[in-house]
């Protein structure tokens, strides 16, 4: 038998399954979508078996043996099989790529350099003798202090280098204690009087025979160490034995079960009509402004999915998936329900996935990647906050989680929710067309009033003399807020700020030396950081131009503001949180419940804190500047301006108390921020939809974004402007072909990077020719050092 596998082998120039021999002993075990080791040139990498057939057109005899099979049962089903060819013509992406992006991080390849030994142990050097005792190899990090010797025996070829993959010890065991079943068996042992620890585990035993216990959990309650165990068990008091076992991430256990709330009559007619297209592959767009009830459908569309038996999955942006969304689920849906976030170790990840797989549970609440959930029987998709740019992986495979979802409402015949109170442009055209149906919630679930929203014009401020970045209103109603002892929310986009360092002599910027972008000040640390590539130094004492004395630099935008809030309210207690303060691991949530415990007053934050927020006490939300997405150079900005306004005056007056929001802007008459100050949904389309017909931008046209790199600006220059040529030779007259040009940041690490973009209606020939686009650079491009990437949808350019 023979098995196509697809190999760990990215840059090789064409991407096809190869054919291994499977060893007679594995035969009746090997299956597609498992995991094998497999031989490739003069090294093991790792495979997916895809297919298992009779005959190869390979001489059979020169066929390769699979190494080691690596599951017993397969990590991908038939289903994700096919899903991963399709994702490789839609994304055009390696075939690797799309397989070990369904899989858990722990289940990916991982590869470690060792020393073989390639002789008799007696023939090395004595030094290394003892590190081969007992193995063939020793690790390329185990190997640090002999690394000289290892060096000789290499170069006398008793010692080979080589790559394997490293065995992943993904599940958790953990050792269980079973207790003799009878007292008249423990009353047989006998024990010396001194043996103090073993009397005392002995007496514990008696009380509890015939149970079970984990040895960690018996080493506190019976107070004894693991040998006194172990010599118990020797004289045959109890046995041991390892048991699978789920880490146990600390998640909200002891949940009480919370029952469905009466639908209001919106929400009925949208339910409704989700509940009959139960079955059916059919895509809806759930437009609701926030808290209009849109988490009460999903909640309740997926209880009547688990009753007919089926599974659903919830995704949620990364950012929203907070403890309090996390609850909602498991309020509902108890133990049924998995989740996928990037805050679980890879350990716990791969935990939540096994449950999945072993459908232990029956929906799953995650982020993008929780699109690849192993279900069998899916019943339902939902996607919240579909507009979020997180549902597109930035790299390859460069796959959008809603393209997916529809994909596998097809093949599971189930529909799929697109949930948002600003959808994307694309999504709504798409339900304008009747391609997805439209529901429509226009309340509050509760009947709160929309927040009352001022537009702030900056301009007037400075021409009355205000320079600080409150605004007399705002700042007014901060002070306000404090003597009531509600909530202040403040909120600023991060690239409004300056952040860098400068020479006030002669106005250099201190700039990264392998990017062509400003470094950026950090307070905390009194570094210059480049957030490209990772570069950093210390701030320079003198100008490196100039050598002046006068270097200013800027706290990060953050900081600063909250320097300057102290000026206007010293006496308010101030939480932030930004990219600083939440690095390590549930600090995001820590600063949250502080807050919502009433131990601040004001929380200032960047796009973070825009979503998920729901606290009563919040009754001002501030906006400091929203004009710093609406000049992005990104055909987005506008949408993107239009839908965080949105979210963020979200935040305020979501309970008994109302909200006010304050939006300070210098472009304040741009409709961007008129029509998001009373959700204007509607005429924010129509008005955008005229901006992109006329640029020819999605949804009016598709677009494609080509990105070159190389060391050398001739050679990219050189590489895009051939790539340019042969599109403009294979695609159609009406698709347009733009640059090529610099890319914005011109240089990134040393390397050089330039760009074109492919605009299209129709275009049958768009995956075959870029399917040639890499098999030329593979086999002309890759070679000199240049990289390729094509990004088939790019949600910015
Ligand atoms: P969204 O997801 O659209 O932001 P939610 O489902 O979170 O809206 O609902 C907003 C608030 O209204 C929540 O506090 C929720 O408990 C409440 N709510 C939703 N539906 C109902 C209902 N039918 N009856 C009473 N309260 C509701
Ligand atoms: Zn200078
Ligand atoms: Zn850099």
């Amino acid at each position: 038998m023979i098995a196509e596998v697809i190999v760990d082998v990215a840059a090789h120039p064409i991407d096809r399954p190869f054919d291994y021999a499977i060893p007679k002993a594995v035969e009746v075990l090997a299956e597609p979508g498992m995991r094998v080791k497999v031989p490739f040139g003069n090294r093991k990498v790792l495979g997916f078996i895809t297919n298992i057939k009779q005959s190869s057109d390979f001489d059979p005899k020169r066929l390769k043996p699979i190494h080691e099979l690596m599951d017993v049962t397969p990590v991908l089903n038939e289903e994700l099989l096919q899903m991963a060819q399709w994702m490789k013509k839609q994304t055009v992406c390696f075939e690797i790529d799309a397989l070990q992006v369904m899989v858990p991080a722990a289940l990916r390849a991982k590869y470690e350099k060792r020393f073989v030994l390639n002789a008799e142990l007696e023939e090395i050097l004595p030094p290394l003798r003892p590190y081969f005792e007992n193995r063939s190899f020793i690790r390329l990090q185990d190997a640090v202090e002999v690394y000289a010797l290892l060096k000789k025996e290499m170069d006398k070829g008793t010692i080979i280098a080589d790559t394997d993959i490293q065995q992943q010890t993904a599940v958790k065991k953990v050792r269980m204690i079973h207790v003799a079943d009878t007292i008249e068996v423990l009353e047989t042992i006998e024990i010396r009087a001194n043996a103090k620890q073993q009397l005392k585990l002995m007496e514990y035993f008696l009380k509890n025979t015939g149970q079970s216990i984990e040895s960690s959990q018996l080493q506190k309650i019976a107070g004894v160490s693991l040998p006194t165990i172990y010599s118990l068990v020797d004289k045959g008091a109890a046995q041991i034995s390892n048991m699978e076992s789920y880490r146990d991430p600390k998640l909200l256990s002891n949940i009480e079960h919370k029952a469905s709330l009466k639908l209001t009559g919106a929400q009925q007619i949208a339910f409704d009509r989700i509940e009959a297209a139960l079955n059916t592959p059919k895509t809806f767009l759930l437009h609701g402004i926030t808290g209009s009830g849109k988490t009460e459908i999903y909640l309740q569309t997926i209880d009547q999915v688990l009753k007919q038996g089926k599974e659903a999955i919830m995704l949620v942006p990364e950012i929203s998936l907070t403890p309090q969304m996390t609850i909602r689920f498991k309020e509902r849906f108890g133990d049924q329900v998995a989740v996928l976030h990037s805050g679980l170790s890879a350990g716990e990840k791969y935990d939540e996935w096994r449950k999945i797989q072993r459908a232990e549970v029956k929906v799953v609440v995650g982020a993008r990647s929780a699109i690849f959930a192993p279900f069998q029987n899916l019943g339902l998709i939902i996607l919240d906050e579909e507009h979020e740019s997180s549902y597109k992986q930035d790299d390859s495979p460069r796959y959008h989680a809603r393209d997916m979802a529809i994909w596998r409402s097809e093949y599971h015949k189930c529909p799929v929710i697109l949930g948002s109170a600003t959808p994307s442009l694309e999504s709504y055209a798409r339900a304008q067309k009747g391609v997805y149906e439209l529901l429509v919630l226009e309340k509050r679930a509760k009947n709160q009033p929309l927040p009352d929203v001022h537009i702030v014009d900056m301009r007037e401020e400075l021409r009355n003399g205000n320079r600080s970045m409150f605004s007399v209103q705002l700042a007014d109603a901060i002070r306000d807020r404090l003597e009531k002892k509600q909530q202040t929310v403040l909120f600023l986009n991060k690239r409004g700020y300056s952040s860098f360092v400068l020479c006030r002599d002669c106005g250099t910027v201190m700039q990264c030396p392998n990017c062509d972008i400003s470094l950026t000040y950090h307070r905390s640390s009194e570094m210059m950081k480049c957030h490209y590539c990772g570069y950093d130094e210390r701030v320079p004492t003198t100008c490196p131009e100039c050598e002046s004395e006068h270097i200013r630099f800027f706290g990060t935008g953050t900081q600063k503001v909250e320097e300057e809030l102290a000026k206007v309210v010293p006496e308010a207690r101030v939480l932030r949180m930004d990219v600083d303060t939440t690095r390590t691991k549930g600090a995001h949530e820590k600063i949250l419940s502080a807050f919502g415990e009433g131990k601040a007053d004001i929380l200032l934050g960047t796009q973070m804190i825009a979503k998920g927020l729901d606290f009563p006490n919040i009754t001002l939300v501030g906006v400091l500047s929203a004009d710093t997405t609406l000049h992005l150079p990104d055909f987005r900005a506008a949408e993107k301006t239009y839908q965080l306004l949105t979210q963020v005056s979200g935040r305020a007056g979501r309970d008994v108390l109302p909200g006010t929001v304050f939006v300070q802007s210098y472009t304040p008459e741009h409709y961007a921020i008129t029509l998001a100050k009373d959700q204007l949904y509607e005429p924010f389309y129509d008005r955008e939809m005229t901006m992109r017909r006329a640029s020819g931008y999605p949804p009016y046209y598709f677009v494609v974004n080509i990105q070159f790199t190389h060391e050398d600006l001739m050679t990219v220059a050189e590489y895009a402007d051939q790539t340019v040529r042969y599109l403009k030779g294979q695609l159609s007259p009406n698709t347009l072909i733009i640059g090529p040009s610099a890319s914005l940041i011109s240089r990134v690490n040393n390397r050089y990077r330039y760009q074109c973009l492919i605009k299209y209606k129709k275009e049958s020939k768009l995956i075959d020719t870029m399917q040639q686009l890499i098999k030329i650079h593979r086999t002309e491009w890759l070679k000199k050092g240049a990289t390729l990437s094509i990004d088939m949808n790019p949600t910015s350019v």
